[in-house]
């Protein structure tokens, strides 16, 4: 363990009470790399008590002066780019071009919502008739409790804190024991930035240890969870029992539907995406491809030929845990066809040492089996044939999940039909751009709840009516 990485808490660094740090791990190596915090129960009260005592005067700000804040947050997000993605990348093993987007998204998250705080973080008069005045105003839940994944850290993290903090409420986050050094260092550079202490404070540490004791905490208000079902499905239950809202972001198993009069090459180029980026580990990831009959096999033979072209540490990282190169590997030993392409480890050279697969395509796949049901979470494609719209949509439908969707077809008409129909919280048709500005957020076992766009700038207030009687 060369550095020991403390947690974030009222604008400085403290400490683990247990007095002990996580060891992680670089994946593109396998070597061990820096220490993190194993935050318990007690770190948590302090980050907590922190945003407690931080939270009336943040509220309080107008929404201008806390957009100027957040601008300069941004700002130090790109003026510190290069330690934020040397901090990701020795954790996650991703490559350049993936660290350059998630870091850039990081910094665009806090410019946007920086802005429309100040043009929509209001409420509304409501007329009633001479002699009365009613209006609405939004008001922070107070602390909000963030809790975020491996695969995408600081990237997912900003996209729940930006909006929370502009709305005026104070946040403890814990990101993954994995992946957590670039969040506490961008805690670092917000309280620079001007972000009051204990405004934004992070705690490190497992699920079991940090994650439950924030959910569990009492002064904690408000709940975002981005993750897996099953941890998710707890979170649940006990915001339930603690009756406090919970934003719940979990998998995908996203269908991305092809039809014979589609422009292919670019339908191609995204299902390798699905594939090539983050080496699968997306929750968006299009990861079910369904290609009507007459191009079906024209369509995966153009996959696997692109899909053979990618290099490991060039276009794609490793698997970012061991948990999950085996957890993928599992997937592949239990496929029901022979992969069309990849199929398991690279067998020699630098690959073998980190946690690299190569990327796998499954062609004809049966509806039914594991693989072509369940998220992988891995460089993995499956394909499905269709006959017809009919079919097609019935395929896309066929999932437990439902977070985003992917239609191609030279027919706008037959898209958007389908578009209504496919039941997920995104449908992009013949690669409609889905940013910041677009709300995300699932269906079914995908979640409840949405973050981007203005939608996220709600689920972090309550909306107060206020009436007066002026006779
Ligand atoms: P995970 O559920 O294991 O962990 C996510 C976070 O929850 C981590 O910080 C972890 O420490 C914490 N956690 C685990 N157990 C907990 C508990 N009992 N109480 C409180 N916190 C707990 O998920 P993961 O393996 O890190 O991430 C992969 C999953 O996340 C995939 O299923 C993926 O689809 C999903 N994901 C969803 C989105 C989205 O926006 N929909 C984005 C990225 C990832």
């Amino acid at each position: 363990m060369t550095t020991r990485h403390d947690h974030w808490i009222d604008g400085r660094p403290e400490p683990p009470a247990s007095g002990t740090w996580l060891a992680t791990l670089d994946p593109a190596t396998g070597l061990p790399g820096d220490g993190t915090a194993a935050g318990g129960a007690a770190d948590v009260g302090h980050a907590v008590a922190a945003a407690e005592r931080a939270r009336l005067g943040w509220a309080a700000r107008s929404p201008a002066e806390r957009g100027a804040i957040l601008h300069r947050v941004a700002d130090a997000i790109d003026a510190d780019a290069g330690t934020l993605m040397r901090l990701e990348r020795e954790c996650t093993g991703k490559v350049p071009a993936q660290l350059r987007l998630e870091t850039d998204m990081s910094a665009a998250y806090f410019r946007y919502y920086a802005g429309v705080v100040r043009a929509a973080g209001h409420g509304t008069v409501i007329e009633q008739g001479a002699g009365v005045h009613t209006y609405t105003r939004y008001e922070p839940y107070g602390v909000v409790g963030v809790i975020t994944p491996w695969n995408l850290p600081l990237n997912q993290a900003c996209r729940a804190l930006a909006p929370a903090l502009a709305m005026g409420n104070a946040v403890v986050a814990k990101p993954s024991e994995f992946t957590s050094l670039s969040t506490v260092h961008l805690a670092r550079l917000a309280t620079r930035a001007g972000l009051p202490d204990g405004v934004l404070n992070v705690v490190t540490g497992t699920g079991p240890d940090a994650g439950e004791a924030l959910a569990a905490h009492p002064g904690v208000r408000r709940l975002a969870f981005t993750g897996s079902v099953a941890t998710g499905r707890y979170l649940a239950g006990v915001a339930g029992g603690r009756l406090v809202p919970l934003t719940l972001e979990l998998g995908g198993k996203s269908p991305l539907v092809v039809f014979a009069d589609a422009d292919l090459d670019r339908a191609v180029a995204v299902a390798v995406t699905a594939v090539a980026a983050n080496s699968g580990q997306v929750c968006s990831a299009t990861a079910r491809l369904l290609v009507e009959e007459p191009v079906h096999d024209e369509v995966v033979d153009r996959v696997v030929t692109a899909v053979e072209k990618l290099r490991p540490g060039v276009d794609f990282g490793p698997l970012i845990t061991e948990a999950q190169y085996h957890r993928v590997l599992d997937f592949l030993a239990d496929a029901p066809v022979p992969p069309a392409t990849g199929g398991g480890p690279y067998p020699r050279g630098p690959e073998a040492r980190g946690l690299y697969i190569r990327p796998t395509v499954y062609a004809r796949v049966d509806p039914h089996a594991r693989i072509a049901r369940e998220e992988v979470f891995g460089p993995v494609l499956v394909t499905l044939p269709f006959r017809d719209e009919a079919e097609a949509l019935a395929l896309a439908n066929d999932t437990d999940y439902g977070l985003v969707a992917a239609v191609w077809s030279g027919d706008l008409a037959r898209g958007l039909r389908l578009a209504e129909r496919i039941e997920a919280g995104q449908v992009a048709v013949n690669g409609g751009p889905l940013t910041i500005e677009t709300p995300f957020g699932g269906y079914r076992h995908s979640g409840y709840g949405r973050e981007k766009g203005l939608a996220a700038l709600y689920e972090y207030a309550q909306l107060k009516t206020v009436s007066a009687s002026l006779g």
